[in-house]
């Protein structure tokens, strides 16, 4: 059976899909979005929710991320979700550290400022001041809760705009201007666009074979309610996240610190390893995070890596629970140079996987960026 023509069918709920379905409505044309689970359960619904334009390189790919957050901002403006303005903290507990976010400062080319101990203290309940230098100030992040996010955009394209979604639809081919579903279900659309997220097999596996993408398991940790926090407390970000971001990578001191943690912790280099919290508005904290890569990525969750993740986070923040409530592990795509995988397929399909571990800060940006430039 064929049913209504679209002129643009996105295959994929998840964070990606939902923003080319946005940026391809704003543009008031007919869209058709189709998801295979009851609700999206990838990546976008398993991450920390932190908007964090300050890990972006200078330049255009933090310029996206600042595009992003507008258009985050916009969607807290009308009431689709609760989008905080919380900022974040790198914090230096080690002097090392203190000198990459003082180089970082230093460069000029972001919205941050340094903060002595006492002041990182008082900006964030959180933070463990046992050896606490100072911490990096930037005002850039927000907080989304990731469990209720995708959900909520949907709903609200469902509501509001020529968006068409449907769950529990496993699509099968999409190409040529024509979808099918495991199910026999058809429809045609000027242009189709894949956002698998992590699956690279379902469709066009022949373009991901070649694309240079990687999957990379992350493993993550809820904590149990800790004191509210009515105020948005930032998100936290420790001495050891500073090895992980593009951003820090043209500071020269950070290479010091890079060795001093190969030499020291070798199980975090291992395991990718760097610690991250976000505290929600129930006071329950989110805590984070490791990475495995491809053959490394197994079905079942390492507690050494959970433990490991707990040390440090001890080390760095102040929690006055340490009981964890949930673990659970995400997994995404990642190129290891662009921002995100986009090819064109033969038969006019375009393919848009993998904006890796910034999926949530780049989505929008990224989508709006190739709108503008199909359109
Ligand atoms: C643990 C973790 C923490 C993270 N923290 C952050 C963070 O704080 N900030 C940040 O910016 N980024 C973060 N990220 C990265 C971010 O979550 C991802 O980059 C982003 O969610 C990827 O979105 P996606 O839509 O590509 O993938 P997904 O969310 O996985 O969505 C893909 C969807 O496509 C559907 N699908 C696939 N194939 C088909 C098919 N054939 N038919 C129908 N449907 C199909 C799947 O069911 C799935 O719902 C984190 C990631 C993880 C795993």
């Amino acid at each position: 059976m064929m049913a209504d023509a679209y002129d643009v069918a996105v295959i994929g709920g998840g964070i990606v899909g939902l923003a080319h379905a946005w940026m391809a409505a704003r543009r008031q044309l007919k869209v058709l979005l189709l998801e295979r689970s009851p609700a999206a359960c990838g990546a976008s619904v398993r991450n920390f929710g932190m908007i964090w334009p300050v890990g972006q390189p200078a330049g255009e790919l933090y310029n996206v991320a600042l595009r992003s957050r507008e258009l985050w901002l916009e969607l807290g403006a009308q009431h689709v979700l609760d989008v905080k303005t919380c900022g974040s903290i790198h914090l230096a507990h080690a002097t090392d550290e203190l000198a990459v976010l003082e180089e970082f400062a230093a460069l000029g080319q972001y919205q941050v400022q340094m903060l002595t101990a006492a002041e990182t203290q008082r900006r964030s309940g959180l933070v463990n001041g046992d050896r606490l230098l100072g911490g990096l100030w930037s005002d850039t992040e927000l907080r989304v809760d990731p469990r209720t996010t995708s959900a909520r955009i949907a709903a609200w394209l469902r509501k509001t705009s020529q968006v068409d979604l449907h769950f529990n639809t496993h699509v099968v081919a999409a190409d040529k201007g024509r979808v099918q579903t495991s199910d026999g279900r058809t429809w045609r659309a000027e242009k189709i666009i894949v956002c698998s997220g992590s699956d690279l097999q379902s469709l066009h596996p022949a373009v991901f074979a070649t694309s240079g993408l990687k999957l990379c398991k992350l493993q993550m940790l809820r904590s149990t309610s800790q004191a509210q926090d009515a105020t948005a407390p930032p998100h936290l970000a420790s001495g050891l996240t500073l090895r992980h971001y593009n951003s820090f990578r043209g500071c020269s001191s950070l290479r010091s610190l890079q060795q001093r943690i190969a030499a020291e912790a070798p199980e975090l280099d291992r395991y990718g390893i760097h610690v991250m919290a976000s505290q929600f508005a129930n006071g329950e904290v989110v805590l984070g995070d490791s990475h495995e890569y491809d053959t490394d990525i197994s079905p079942f969750d390492r507690t050494e890596i959970d433990d490991l993740m707990l040390r440090e986070c001890r080390k760095v923040f102040s929690l006055n629970d340490w009981t964890i409530r949930e673990r659970w592990h995400g997994i995404y795509a990642k190129h290891p140079e662009l921002p995100v995988f986009e090819a064109t397929t033969a038969g006019g399909t375009e393919i848009f996987v993998g904006p890796g571990g910034a999926g949530m800060t780049m989505s929008f940006g990224l989508a709006d960026r190739a709108w503008q430039q199909w359109t």
